[in-house]
């Protein structure tokens, strides 16, 4: 920008909110006006950063584009105002100290991914020549290692470490990349590795390293000190490690997560398009589900056509693959079963210090837990399926008022959120809540959010199912706050809702809400659910037939129940004399027992849905008949199908239900007749994607409505929701899918929220 004679030089305040506060955004901005001559000041103030500038009109209107086209990866812009300041002679350009170091910083950076200029420093800067630990203002930990607000230093698990001379020089030098940087540390002065094997330690990090690497080629399994928790670390393409990874973990058969050295290693063994390339290199660097293209390590990813994929996110990863061998590594979350990921270094020896060769473990607390974030791309668009680390905790901007609303969430997936002004704070994932220590972990993860975002609870919204733990938590806590008003939601009005929200929709909307199963208002398991969705209220136009599930919560981890059930209502009795691979899996004595509860209709709740759905025909198909993790049987159904299929079966719509009868004996008879699973899978994905297409064209008829939402855990199904895409948008549908939360039980939190800030009044 050039200083005009002609035009009219004034002076300007620019005032920019949102996400910009220990993302380097001063240091952006000293740069960008030093870049430019101008001259004014810089200064982080309560609600965002303050710019005093001399400039003329097209000047400052240029400068605020090239901070909206350039600004700070990990920064999140809400709003720039420029507002006409009183005239001042302003010399120079600098960085003000903060007058208010206060109360008010209202958010917090997730971690962010070690940066380029970091990787490069690793290589040059003398006092940090491969230091594990380095950072900038634009990159390394915050989340994991914030205690409270403001986000200073002291107030952080760095607090123990004293800077040396020149770390703290570069500190505070404006100029320095790693002004103002908190965790800024060096190999003088800053935390470091440590390698346990049994009790021998080892402290250089070049002896450590060494060590790890020839460990993994011989297939040695590591316990590794990650951003927010430890992680099992294995070499990817050794069987026998992998399996003993396996039996560490315990009866989870979870698909493993693989850290890959580069993306062009990992393209050997997935396919990647450039939006999933651009999610693997974001500085969130999530796992990126994607579709494999040869076969991988038996016990990685069994019977599953996608794998979880990341790449390096900490300096050490870069410094681990330069010694090692092999181009993956298994880096699976360090926890048992439904546990939270650990954090501690003493957890970690007493848990894993027998099971793994050896615990790499370095000397800084992690504060806050965060597992690893999951994302896939469907149709082109990034999905979220878990939101942890690299995304929480930042908020989500809404369009409505949500101050003192706390959402409690679901249970199996869960995660909490709280509604500041318009920003919702949504916790990290937190997991399944009816194991003990997650419990634990949800409470504290409460405490510390409320404490940090300064929130003063006003309404709680729960789930309608009064057994979750999370209604428990909401129902205590209301009584605790001196009895401060409860809100039942619905799951699936909280489902679409969530989308709603996240997408700033008003009115009405037409929503398919299709999941494992959620408390409906009539008592029953809803699952599959056709409606129309406000914020205050929804209105179930459709749904599929209820079906007896037989021995309850049993049949959501044996979905060789729900086969029974499905082909009994068909068949009727008799039913077991199909030829079929489920009755070569089932004892004689456990089919009598099923017909008997159904008979008699004994622990045999009635349920609607998507996913016991998938679970039936994935084990009428011999498929999966037992889950060994959460939605196995239709996850390996989806993967199993032939995409090329075309061929659709019939399924009948009376009364508001949707009935499967022709479809199961279709699939029956298919195979019977030798047509491949893969083509049976297929035909199945197509049924129920015509089915939403179906459904939507029949709602628009009857309301007008064109916007469709999909939400709920069975869109996680890539196929599903991939073709009910593009069969609406033929039609001319408006579709929206979560973009900024999890389309299954995570998002809950979000839609309680959006639900209830339509309802408070009416309280
Ligand atoms: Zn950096
Ligand atoms: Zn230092
Ligand atoms: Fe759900």
């Amino acid at each position: 920008m050039e200083a005009s004679n002609i035009q009219h030089v004034s002076t300007y305040k620019i005032k920019i909110s949102g996400l910009v506060q220990g993302v380097g955004f001063r240091p952006f901005i000293y740069k960008l006006a030093h870049r430019h001559r101008l001259s004014g000041w810089v200064e982080n103030r309560n609600d965002g950063v303050v710019i005093l500038m001399n400039g003329t009109e097209k000047g400052v209107e240029l400068f605020r584009k090239e901070i909206l086209d350039n600004a700070p990866p990990a920064s999140d812009i809400e709003s720039v105002t420029i507002t006409l300041d009183s005239d001042r002679d302003l010399q120079g350009f600098m960085i003000r100290q903060s007058e208010d170091l206060s109360e008010s910083v209202t958010e917090i950076s997730p971690d962010i991914a070690v940066c380029p200029d970091c990787l490069s420093d690793m290589k040059s800067q003398p006092h940090r020549i491969k230091y594990p630990f380095i950072n900038c203002t634009l990159c390394g930990p915050r989340f994991s290692i914030i205690r409270d607000l403001p986000y200073d230093r002291p107030s952080t698990t760095m607090d123990v470490f004293a800077m040396c001379p020149v770390c703290r020089a570069e500190y505070e030098n404006v100029e320095d990349r790693r002004f103002h940087a908190q965790p800024v540390a060096c190999n003088r002065c800053g935390p470091a590795y440590s390698l346990d094997e049994h009790g021998f330690i080892t402290e250089s990090l070049n002896e450590l390293l060494f060590k790890v690497s020839r460990g993994i080629s011989k297939g040695n399994l590591y316990a590794l000190k990650g951003m927010g928790g430890f992680h099992l670390m294995c070499d990817a393409f050794n069987e026998t490690s992998v399996s003993h990874l396996r039996s560490v973990k315990e009866r989870d058969g979870k698909p493993f997560a693989l850290m890959f050295r580069s993306l062009s290693e990992a393209n050997e063994y997935v396919e990647i398009n450039d939006e999933e390339e651009r999610l693997l290199l974001s500085w969130q660097r999530p796992i990126v589900l994607l579709k494999r293209k040869k076969p991988i390590t038996p016990g990685i990813a069994d019977g599953l056509s996608n794998l979880g994929i990341m790449l390096s996110f900490m300096p050490f990863h870069y410094l681990l693959f330069d010694v090692l061998d092999t181009a993956a590594i298994i880096l699976t979350s360090g926890n048992f079963s439904d546990e939270p990921i650990l954090i501690s270094n003493g957890e970690a020896l007493q848990q894993f210090g027998d099971k793994v060769d050896g615990i790499i473990s370095y000397n800084r607390e992690i504060y806050n837990r965060s597992d690893d974030s999951v994302a896939m791309v469907i149709n082109k668009m990034p999905q979220i399926l878990r939101r942890s680390r690299g995304y929480a905790p930042a908020p989500i901007r809404t369009h409505k008022r949500t101050e003192g609303i706390f959402g409690a969430g679901a249970e199996l997936v869960s995660s909490f959120a709280m509604g500041k002004g318009n920003h919702v704070f949504m916790s990290q994932y937190i997991g399944d809540l009816k194991n003990f220590e997650t419990y634990q972990f949800y409470q504290e993860s409460y405490n510390r959010f409320r404490r940090m975002f300064r929130f003063g609870p006003q309404l709680l919204v729960h789930d309608l199912h009064p057994d979750y733990l999370s209604t428990k938590f909401a129902r205590d806590l209301s009584q605790e706050l001196g009895g401060i008003p409860l809100l039942p939601v619905q799951h699936h009005h909280a489902h679409i809702a969530s989308v709603m929200l996240n997408h700033g929709l008003d009115g009405e909307v037409i929503g398919f809400g299709f999941d494992g199963l959620g408390l409906g208002t009539d008592g029953n398991l809803w699952g599959a659910e056709a409606m129309v969705v406000g914020y205050r209220d929804f209105q179930r136009l459709y749904h599929f037939e209820y079906m007896p599930m037989p021995g309850g919560d049993k049949a959501s981890k044996e979905s060789w129940r729900m086969a029974l059930s499905y082909l009994y209502k068909c068949f009727g009795s008799g039913f077991q004399e199909l030829p079929l691979p489920v009755f070569d899996e089932v004892r004689e004595r456990d089919v009598e027992n099923i017909r008997n509860l159904i008979d008699k209709s004994l622990n045999t709740p009635l349920i609607s849905s998507a996913g016991r759905l998938f679970d039936a025909v994935s084990a009428i198909l011999g498929i999966n008949y037992r889950a060994t993790y959460q939605a196995e049987a239709p996850m390996r159904l989806e993967s199993m199908a032939d995409r090329s299929e075309k061929g659709i079966y019939e399924y009948e719509i009376k009364d508001g239900q949707v009935y499967f009868q022709p479809m199961i004996r279709s699939v029956v008879g298919d195979l019977s007749a030798g047509i491949s699973k893969e083509r049976i899978s297929g035909k199945f994905h197509n049924t129920l994607a015509n089915l939403v297409l179906d459904l939507a064209m029949r709602i628009r008829k009857e309301t007008g409505l064109n916007r469709v939402i999909l939400s709920g855990g069975s869109f996680q199904n890539r196929i599903l929701t991939g073709k009910s895409y593009e069969l609406l948008s033929e039609e001319d549908f408006e579709i929206f899918l979560p973009d900024r939360v999890p389309v299954n039980d995570q998002g809950i939190a979000l839609g309680q929220i959006a639900v209830g800030a339509a309802n408070q009044h009416a309280l």
